[in-house]
């Protein structure tokens, strides 16, 4: 029951928030004595007013508070309950004491509290949080200042607006609506007054004790949007400002002509206070509140212009980048730069982050900045994918054609340059896990991204069929392969190439070129064949953690450049002459190995081969036969005598974050399958696993976290090449298992019913009938 009741906390931490929150001030301003009394004092039949006036009032203030932080959850940032829960607690707690350091009764502010609630905004502080997370981390203070600067002018006018209407409720001579109408006054004074200084001061705090803990906020906001969103509409400016003139009359005819009329006051009695004793009981101060104001004062000089010493332990930042200077100067100039004034700004930074999003969107439409080139010229590479978005929305007139492709919160600088050019978002895959799978002694739990249904189930069952004698795996070669093709004059001179390059003795001369271009990277073997006047060349290296691709790209380049001092005449005709072979299927890689060759073996017993894969021995070894070799053989196959090893490899390959092209080559695999006695033993042969754990996508966050659950993240500092080694020979044991799993399906008759149970989405089939 706790555990569930955490649970619940956890997942829905707004409504428990709100609800606490609303339940606290309901038990707090419910007067049980008062409504007893009046029960009791009331005929039968009899409506107090107070208490209908009261409760409509706390019904309204509680619907309220859930619309505005039903908005707050919406707007999608855990940062903004800070403002939201900051706002309403600092309200409260300031403006009670504010009520009761005037001569009020702080009993009588129950009555008051839902009107508090009603008049608390919290958008304006939002707004400000929004401002200090837009931009740079470490401009958070500046952003702070900038916010302040534009919500300052509007949030003054609307508090003085504020104040005169709302007190003019207390010239109405009906107690009750006066006491609430000064309560409401003085907590709008106060709200104005927190939120210019106490609020804007805890926020730098929170935000620089964040990111002193490490913590990354996301920075979702854009400041100049939310500038332009805040800008007051002068013509409603200007109505505020009539209206303050005229209420500031009525208030000053009120007050300071009729100084014989009762002042309504805020205690129990009613008391009457004329203005002067009114204005001297407000200057009252008694000497203890002079001392401590002066003690007050004197700490707060000190601390700020005397004590620096004491706190700064590392030298001052530097004032970060000349951009918010830049944008000082340009701040004054927001509204409606031309093109021509953005293409200077354009020209003259070489970047564009000082303008606003549709400035952006007008030079690339003007042609001055291409859309794929966005991210060498917006520091935020997650605002160049936004505008992106919708730049390529307009031009295929299809505005919200990516609403379903995600693009908040990915680090774009992993993929900048890297692993992705004209990013418009990511493309999320369900991510499953096979496992345990015992391999080499070891429990390991397989990473699977795959939209296929079944596909992890069935892997999951092989697992178990294995789980009792594990799977055994051997690595037994390595070897990344580039096979430039180069031509000669005559297939004289490119006979003497072929001689040359095949001498052992000048091995070594080219092996000194091709290591020179990495730490990692060494050639182990050169493979040749002529075809005419054409040399293919096979340059074999291993290449430490590293799939390894742009490692022998670069190594076979200075290869070759040494080939070319003995034959000047030798044309390159490209660094790739398919004899790789990358990405297509072809016999050498079958035959010769590409990356990791990995064989590995399990004895399934005639029991698990039973209970758990709901088959027999004979069946499966049988099957395998028909399907596997034979039916492969008829079929012409190069390297697929197996059931769907490109199945495991795939899904395996996109959760690690592997080169997902490459399950061409990487899935080529024999099973083989034979009786051990009465038991099964099964063997998967792998001769071209193309795999990596540095490089590529494994360094995007997600996929070097599925590599990190594998054990192999990285580079393994102590013996370069076992992490990579290792994950294929994980592949190798998961494909055995899938292997396992599928063949026993087919041969049980299982796999069109098990497709259809759970591959086949009921949405699917809900649409198309
Ligand atoms: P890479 O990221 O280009 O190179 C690996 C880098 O990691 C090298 O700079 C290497 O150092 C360094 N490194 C650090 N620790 C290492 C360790 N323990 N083992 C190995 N290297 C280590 O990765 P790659 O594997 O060569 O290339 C993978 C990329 O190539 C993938 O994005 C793939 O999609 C792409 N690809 C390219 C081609 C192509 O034709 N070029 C073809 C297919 C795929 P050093 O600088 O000392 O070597």
């Amino acid at each position: 029951m706790y555990r569930l009741h955490g649970e619940f906390c956890a997942n829905h931490p707004w409504e428990v928030i709100v609800a606490t929150l609303t339940l606290g001030t309901c038990l707090f301003t419910i007067d049980t004595k008062g409504y007893l009394l009046s029960r009791t004092r009331s005929e039968p039949g009899d409506v107090n007013i107070d208490i209908v006036v009261m409760t409509l009032v706390r019904c309204v203030a509680i619907l309220y508070s859930y619309y505005k932080f039903r908005n707050l959850k919406k707007q999608g940032s855990l940062f903004l309950i800070f403002p939201g829960i900051f706002t309403v607690v600092s309200s409260f707690i300031c403006s009670t004491s504010a009520i009761s350091c005037f001569g009020g009764d702080v009993s009588d502010v129950k009555d008051a509290l839902f009107c508090f609630l009603l008049l608390i905004d919290l958008s304006k502080a939002i707004k400000l949080a929004q401002f200090a997370l837009s931009g740079d981390r470490e401009q958070v203070k500046a952003n702070i200042a900038r916010g302040l600067g534009v919500l300052g002018p509007s949030l003054t006018l609307d508090t003085i607006v504020e104040t005169l209407l709302i007190s003019v409720g207390t010239l109405s001579g009906i107690r009750r609506l006066e006491l609430l109408c000064y309560y409401a006054t003085v907590s709008v004074i106060v709200n104005y007054v927190m939120f210019m200084s106490f609020y804007p001061a805890c926020l730098s705090l929170v935000l620089e004790l964040y990111d002193n803990l490490g913590s990354k906020i996301k920075i979702p906001w854009d400041f100049n949007k939310i500038s332009e969103d805040e800008k007051p509409n002068p013509v409603v400016q200007r109505v505020k400002i009539i209206m303050s003139a005229g209420l500031a009359i009525v208030h000053l005819q009120n007050r300071w002509t009729d100084k014989e009329e009762n002042y309504p006051l805020i205690n129990e009695e009613y008391i009457e206070i004329k203005e002067s004793q009114y204005l001297i009981s407000f200057f009252k101060i008694s000497a203890d509140q002079i001392v401590v104001f002066i003690l007050l004062v004197a700490l707060t000089v000190k601390f700020m212009f005397f004590e620096e010493e004491d706190f700064v332990t590392e030298p001052p930042k530097e004032r970060p980048k000349k951009k918010i200077e830049k944008f000082d100067v340009e701040n004054d100039k927001k509204e409606g730069r031309s093109k021509e004034e953005c293409l200077d700004i354009f020209k003259r930074d070489n970047s564009v982050d000082i303008l606003r999003d549709e400035e952006i969107e007008g030079l690339i439409e003007g042609g001055a900045v291409s859309c794929y080139t966005l991210e060498k010229f917006v520091e935020d590479k997650e605002r160049a994918v936004k505008i992106r978005r919708v730049i390529l929305g307009k031009k295929l007139k299809k505005m919200g054609v990516f609403r379903n492709v995600p693009f908040e919160h990915f680090d774009y600088d992993k993929v900048f340059g890297a692993c992705c050019e004209n990013v418009v978002g990511y493309v999320p895959i369900p991510l499953g896990v096979v496992g345990p799978l015992f391999l080499d002694g070891e429990m390991v739990h397989v990473p699977m991204a795959t939209t296929e249904g079944c596909l992890v189930a069935s892997t999951n069952r092989g697992c178990r069929a294995v789980l009792s004698r594990g799977v055994t795996s051997r690595l037994v070669d390595d070897g990344m392969t580039r096979g430039p093709v180069v031509r000669f004059q005559n297939i004289d001179k490119a006979a003497a190439a072929l001689k040359w390059i095949n001498d052992v003795n000048n091995f070594d001369k080219i092996k000194k070129s091709f290591d020179s271009t990495s730490r990692f990277a060494k050639l182990t073997k050169v493979q040749v064949k002529i075809a005419g006047r054409l040399l293919y060349i096979r340059f074999v290296a291993t290449t430490g953690d590293a799939m390894g691709m742009n490692m022998v790209s670069k190594g076979t380049e200075a290869a070759l450049n040494r080939v070319q001092q003995v034959f000047p005449d030798m044309e390159i005709l490209s660094l790739s002459g398919n004899y790789c072979a990358d990405k297509k299927p072809t016999a050498v890689n079958w035959i010769e190995g590409r990356g990791k060759y990995v064989v590995c073996e399990a004895i399934v017993s005639k029991e698990d081969v039973s209970r758990v894969l709901k088959t027999t021995v004979p069946a499966l070894i049988d099957l395998n036969i028909s399907k596997n070799l034979i039916g492969s053989a008829v079929a012409g196959s190069i390297g697929g005598f197996n059931a769907h090893a490109a199945n495991i490899v795939t899904a395996v390959y996109i959760a690690t974050g592997q080169d997902p092209a490459q399950v061409v080559t990487s899935s080529n695999c024999i099973t083989l399958m034979e009786a051990s006695g009465e038991d099964l033993y099964i063997s998967c042969t792998m001769p071209s696993i193309e795999v990596g754990t540095v490089g590529g996508g494994t360094q995007l966050s997600a996929q070097s976290s599925c590599l990190e659950l594998l054990g192999v993240q990285g580079s393994n500092r102590a013996f370069p090449g076992h992490n990579a080694g290792q994950l294929a020979r994980v592949i190798c044991a998961t494909v055995l298992t899938g292997e396992l799993s599928l063949m026993s399906a087919l041969a049980s008759g299982h796999l069109v019913r098990s497709h259809l149970k759970h591959n086949r989405s009921a949405q699917c089939l809900s649409q198309s009938s």
